[in-house]
């Protein structure tokens, strides 16, 4: 069981961030918020797969303008991305946004700066400081001998400063490096500076496998110190991938129980069924369930009973036929073709008996 390290609490719309709320998942939008329709529809469609905090790209006032009516309707809580123009962030609160993101850095008008924060404290709305490894300062990287964790923490410490200075403290910190090993260094000095809670991620990651990889060490290995509080997987992918390897990265440090755990083998000279094909199919037919549910489907006689048999229910493998488990029993013994419409009907019997008794 992990220990998480104790940070402070910040509101996000109806989302607690930090403290002993859960950990959240967020993505961004990769639409033109200008286009309030094409935003909305991505936004449900992450919802969906279990986004709980969505992050769009404030680039000028019309974008502030369609942030109104995308608030509105956002079935999760808004966080608009503001850099450069603290004009933007301040029509991003009156427009409704649940948060704000933004580096003090890049805003070069200090009283812009006391503008936002009498703004968002007014408002209730935290800031998120958001700091990058390619955005540190010549001045900061002069003073910590180039781009490494320790300008890049102190760059976040200082934004965080410039906000402290008018008094505002409903923060929540970023500082992102797309690498792993630069990121979690920087999150750990963070992490012993202050108590604000901490939005992890690898930023630029890359494409869906090399992201998710680096993604999940350097989110992985935080977490697993008992760092962060908000996590968001950087993929130069379809957003949905982002949440499935955010909400994965949290299901295997078991900080996250919603949906089905599928043990899968990997197959090999052993195996006399079907397995590969079946692994792909019932992933998808499992990806809408929200219950805490653990499903095995194994390739044969070594390992195949084992872990059928400790799973919620499983399928262990034999000669061209399988053993059907449920809560450790055998229940049936079923052929290829029938294996996964069998499986599923115990599942969904689960389901049923899980909604009546409130708890698998
Ligand atoms: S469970 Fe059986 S088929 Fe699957 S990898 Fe292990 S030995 Fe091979």
């Amino acid at each position: 069981m992990i220990k998480r390290r104790e940070t402070r609490q910040v509101q996000v719309g109806g989302v607690r961030v930090g403290g002993k709320a859960l950990i959240s998942v967020q993505s961004m939008l990769t639409t033109d918020t200008r286009n309030v329709e094409a935003s909305l529809s991505e936004i449900i469609r992450l919802a969906d797969a279990g986004c709980d905090i969505i992050r769009l790209a404030v680039p000028d006032a019309e974008a502030a303008a369609a942030l109104k009516e995308i608030c509105l309707h956002s079935p999760i809580p808004v966080v608009a991305d503001i850099h450069y123009d603290y004009r933007l962030a301040l029509a991003s609160i009156r427009a409704g946004a649940n948060a704000i993101r933004i580096n003090p850095g890049n805003m070069r008008e200090e009283e812009g700066i006391r503008e936002i924060a009498g703004l968002a404290r007014k408002r209730s709305v935290p800031i998120r400081v958001g700091v990058n490894s390619g955005s540190i300062s010549k001045e900061i990287r002069d003073l910590y001998d180039g781009v490494n964790s320790k300008s890049l923490a102190y760059s976040a410490l200082k934004a965080c400063e410039a906000l402290e200075k008018y008094g505002f403290e409903d923060i929540c910190v970023s500082a992102k490096a797309s690498s792993p090993l630069m990121m979690i260094e920087t999150y750990r000095i963070l992490s012993d500076h202050f108590d604000y809670p901490l939005h992890l991620g690898v930023t630029e990651a890359g494409t869906e496998r090399e992201g998710t990889i680096r993604s999940a060490i350097g989110i992985g290995s935080l977490l697993l110190e008992g760092i962060g509080d908000t996590i968001r997987v950087s993929l130069t992918a379809d957003p949905i991938q982002e949440i499935k390897v955010g909400i994965s990265i949290l299901k295997s440090l078991e900080l996250r129980e919603e949906g089905v755990r599928l043990i899968s083998c990997p197959t090999c000279g052993r195996t006399e069924v079907d397995l590969m094909n079946m692994a792909g199919e019932l992933e998808d037919k499992l990806a809408h369930i929200k219950t805490p549910l653990t499903v095995a489907l194994m390739g044969c006689s070594v390992n195949g009973p084992g872990e059928a048999r400790e799973a919620d229910v499983g399928l262990a493998g034999g000669r061209g036929f399988f053993l059907l488990f449920k809560k450790g029993d055998i229940i049936a013994k079923v052929s290829q073709k029938d294996a996964i419409p069998a499986l599923m009907s115990e599942i969904d019997n689960l389901l049923e008996e899980s909604e009546q008794s409130d708890g698998i």
